[in-house]
């Protein structure tokens, strides 16, 4: 009786441990991740990498053109791991070639604002296409891992201030093919009358949001699932890092997944790393709102979660001071997050001086 008792609370512990292991963060000093976003180089590369060491910068985030056999082979002997950019919905050349794939807006418009247009995520040959695309870069340039852009529903979230009516927000995608999947998925029947009316979206988004949010959120997780399954099929090791929109889940009425649905507790079972793109100068927040996203990203998911933050201003004009990128940084490396991103290694290059403020924080937080 005694021998059971004890193999009871053996399993219950056992059975509790892995739940006290969910939330994960980097383990020491040597795992913190310091990555740039690198989307074109115009310099001798031995000399780059040197610097990168120099910086403490020990991940980066390259464009498919960047893979050249000289920077993979640097990149090992620096210790430096690599993961290739794929933007998934964002496809202006697809697009181009046919338009049918466009998002459609609740006002019944092709999805695009300013340089942002996107392709409807529940089309099955172009998820099929991209995965195969992915699947053939993974095979030539052999990164470390891959990072997942544009991996979501249409959305400007550059524009999208702390004022922004949440009701104002584009919702999408409304295609015939969106609506039939949902409707078969869900259940749910869309009368003849609203459907005449021309009203389809405001009836769905007025009777049924918390089912089309859901039904939004299986899109984009299910692709996520499919490219990462068959990446791993090629590659068991490969890493997995997503880009997200920075919003907390109660930003804009939910529209974290009512919008672009990122459904954060389920995307990482699939990531490794979870990377909200904290620009706070472009989205008109302070420094400290960056840790406050990683914590509320870091509640929701199981995966590391590391913010990217921008270097110089974008889209405003107003300058993006030293004092400002230096309390961003440290806002960007309080724990739970596991380390900071750059956007991007271009935009250092052109402020030398920002970068002497890298090396002064990083020093700072390793003491
Ligand atoms: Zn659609």
């Amino acid at each position: 009786m005694k021998n059971f008792f004890i193999s009871g609370i053996l399993i219950i512990l056992l059975l509790t441990i892995p739940g006290c292991l969910k939330k994960k963060n980097y383990k020491d000093e040597s795992q913190r991740l310091i990555g740039v976003k690198v989307y074109q180089i115009d310099r001798e590369l031995n000399n780059l990498f040197e610097e990168w060491v120099s910086l403490g910068i020990n991940t980066v985030f390259a464009s498919p053109s960047v893979f050249s056999d000289e920077f993979k082979s640097l990149a090992q002997e620096h210790d430096i791991q690599t993961f290739v950019i794929l933007p998934v919905f964002y496809d202006p050349a697809t697009l181009d070639a046919d338009p049918d794939l466009y998002a459609i807006t609740d006002k019944g418009e092709k999805a695009i604002e300013d340089w942002v247009e996107f392709v409807c995520p529940s089309r099955e040959d172009y998820r099929l296409l991209k995965t195969e695309y992915i699947l053939k870069l993974i095979r030539e340039l052999d990164p470390d891992g891959i990072s997942l852009d544009f991996i979501r529903f249409f959305c400007f979230w550059e524009k999208v201030y702390p004022d922004r009516n949440p009701d104002s927000i584009p919702n999408t995608c409304f295609c015939p093919y969106c609506l039939e999947r949902f409707q078969s998925e869900k259940q749910v029947s869309i009368p003849d009358s609203v459907r005449d009316s021309g009203s389809v979206s405001g009836w769905i988004q007025t009777n049924h949001i918390e089912d089309w949010t859901a039904w939004k959120c299986s899109i984009i997780t299910s692709m996520v699932e499919d490219i990462v399954t068959e990446a791993k099929k090629l590659k068991p090791t490969i890493k997995v890092n997503l880009h997200v929109v920075p919003w907390r889940k109660d930003d804009f009425n939910n529209a974290i997944k009512r919008i672009v649905a990122q459904d954060f507790p389920l995307l990482s079972k699939y990531a490794d790393i979870i990377s909200p793109m904290t620009y706070a100068h472009m989205v008109k927040q302070e420094p400290a709102w960056i840790h406050s996203v990683v914590s509320d990203i870091h509640e929701q998911a199981e995966c590391l979660i590391i913010p990217s933050i921008q270097v110089n201003e974008a889209y405003l004009l107003e300058s993006l001071s030293l004092e400002d990128f230096e309390q961003s940084v440290t806002e960007a490396l309080k724990p739970p997050s596991s380390g900071v991103f750059f956007w991007s290694w271009e935009q250092l290059e052109s402020r030398p001086e920002k970068k002497e403020v890298l090396k002064r924080v990083l020093i700072s937080f390793r003491e």
